[in-house]
């Protein structure tokens, strides 16, 4: 049977026979699925997409999320992070408080740490290169994922050096991939409203340019309710596409969803079930040429993350060790956030978890031959 025989919908069928075709869907047919109620037609096309690219293998990290200052030049309306410098919540890592925190994260068996922080003055490239230094020192393998396009752009910037100079500095002191993070919306006219002060779409895309020229593996975000429109998602996926082509740089799309809480934007209402539906499907469908969909959980909630894995998602984040977090997001079960939890969600799915980081190298957990497990 072929894919195009179980969409009743007339438009959604012909965007199914492009996909069976390997035509690129345009940015007519995005905004059409943004705004489309037939969810399982558009689950039917992601997940052609997703079981072509990766049958039932479904991946999950162990690893570190570090921030390693909250104290930013920018102050973006969007942030809930970010302080300025004498704040009472501010902070700075120390080399040495860093190498204690991934120490007894390695100790806990992590394989990858994801660094990102606030635009901090005082910070030189000398402070990231001695922590990567510092961090592959304690785990060589350790994988470092680190520094959005918007702190490299900083970075350059304020040590008035090339951008490939950074990078190839950072390369040298340990630098694995980057998130992709700062992307927000690339719209001019919203991100004057929700970030005035960040890069543009453009610089952010000649970032990512840069960092895929010099063998860099990235992901790509995209930050969705707050004042985007369907158009706008739509131009966005169309931009990371067009570069996608230009570079193969981007191993994994990521949408992520605003919460206004603590932020200067006012939130719209929150998201229902099938608006994150038609995001994430929509994003596997379009990104034809992106390998890998992340949805993830500590951010959209398990449950919905689950679902996901059904609306073209393969990947489903990291484990979570952080005990007060897990305690005030009122977690009741013992392996919230744990490996086993991940697993439990991705096998519940009918899927195959396996274990990996941003390169994804698959990791042996010694797990694989357990019954159960295939
Ligand atoms: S640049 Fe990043 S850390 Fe700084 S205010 Fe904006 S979103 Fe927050």
């Amino acid at each position: 049977m072929q894919l195009t025989d179980d969409i009743k919908d007339k438009t959604l069928r012909a965007i199914a026979q492009k996909v069976e075709d390997g035509i690129p869907v345009g940015r007519d047919d995005a905004v059409y699925m943004l705004r489309t109620n037939d969810v399982l037609d558009l689950a039917a096309i992601a997940q052609y997409i997703r079981m072509r690219l990766h049958g039932n293998v479904t991946y999950y990290g162990v690893n570190m999320n570090m921030n390693y200052t909250n104290i930013c030049e920018l102050r973006c309306p969007l942030c809930a992070f970010s302080c300025d410098k004498g704040d009472e919540k501010a902070f700075l890592l120390s080399i040495d408080d860093i190498e204690q925190r991934v120490k007894s994260a390695v100790s806990s068996g992590i394989d990858e740490v994801h660094i990102v922080g606030g635009l901090n003055p005082e910070l030189d490239i000398g402070y990231f290169e001695k922590m990567f230094t510092c961090i592959k020192r304690i785990k060589p393998d350790i994988h470092i994922v680190a520094l959005t396009a918007v702190e490299y752009d900083y970075i350059a910037g304020k040590n008035n050096l090339p951008l490939e100079e950074v990078f190839r500095r950072l390369i040298n002191a340990g630098v694995d991939a980057l998130p992709g993070g700062g992307a927000e919306i690339f719209a001019p006219k919203i991100r004057k409203i929700i970030a005035p002060r960040k890069i543009s779409g453009n610089r952010w895309l000649d970032v990512m340019r840069t960092a895929h020229n010099m063998g860099l593996k990235t992901n790509a975000t995209m930050l969705y309710n707050h004042k985007e429109g369907a158009e706008d998602m739509a131009d966005h996926l169309a931009q990371i596409r067009a570069l996608q082509d230009e570079t193969g740089g981007f191993k994994t799309f990521v949408p992520l969803q605003f919460h206004g809480k603590n932020t200067a934007i006012s939130q719209r209402q929150s998201t229902t079930g099938y608006d994150d539906i038609r995001i994430y499907a929509t994003s596997r469908i379009f990104l034809h040429n992106v390998p890998h969909l992340k949805a993830l959980w500590m951010y959209i909630g398990e449950k919905m993350a689950q679902a996901l894995l059904k609306f073209g998602v393969d990947d489903i984040g990291a484990t979570y060790h952080d005990e007060k977090i897990v305690h005030s997001a009122g977690a009741n079960t013992p392996d919230y956030g744990s490996e086993a939890y991940l697993r439990r969600l991705i096998e519940e799915a009918g899927l195959t978890p396996v274990r990996t980081t941003a390169a994804y190298n698959k990791i042996d957990t010694g797990r694989d031959h357990e019954p159960g497990t295939h």
